[in-house]
């Protein structure tokens, strides 16, 4: 007689039928066997939730600091937009009062040239400077023949008020 091979209780069909066979003999010892059962696999069960927990957690934190990283990108980008378009703007002003102040001195070179032929004076020192390049002090009005057209223009209608009053 070959001795008796040993249950494979791995297997499902083998496994029923012993514990069909072992709920005839002893049912309490049946009983306590599913106990430790439904015991053992709610054990894997936790472990396997709490393997779960983690590898999530550990994916909500990555995701967590990528999307801080990003958000802080985000926010250097935005500032440095900033940045450069309050600095286009403060150029722009700049340009503005440059152009402002040329047309100005502009206006006042064309005023005085024609005052100076007006009264025939040095256009860059009116006489009043001894290192003047132009009329070395020498231009005070009348130093040059008047201009007539801006002699009419200028002094004139000043001269005839005058005679008036
Ligand atoms: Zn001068």
């Amino acid at each position: 007689m070959s001795e008796p091979s040993i249950p494979d209780i791995t297997d499902p069909v083998t496994k029923e039928v012993l514990l069909k066979q072992l709920e005839t003999q002893s049912p309490e010892l049946a009983m306590l066997y599913k106990g430790i059962e439904k015991y053992v696999q709610e054990q894997e069960a936790d472990v396997e939730d709490s393997l779960e927990i983690a590898y999530d957690d550990e994916i909500a934190q990555s995701y967590d600091s990528l999307v801080e990283q990003y958000n802080a990108l985000v926010d250097e980008v935005e500032r440095s937009e900033q940045e450069r378009f309050k600095r286009r703007s403060e150029i722009a002003k700049l340009k503005k009062i440059i152009k402002l102040q040329k047309s100005q001195i502009e206006f006042y070179a064309q005023l005085i040239k024609e005052l100076s032929l007006a009264l025939g004076m040095c256009p860059q020192c009116a006489g009043r400077k001894s290192d003047c390049r132009l009329c070395y002090g020498l231009g005070s009005p009348g130093y040059m023949r008047p201009d007539l057209k801006m002699l009419q223009k200028w002094v004139r209608p000043s001269v005839e008020a005058q005679r008036k009053s």
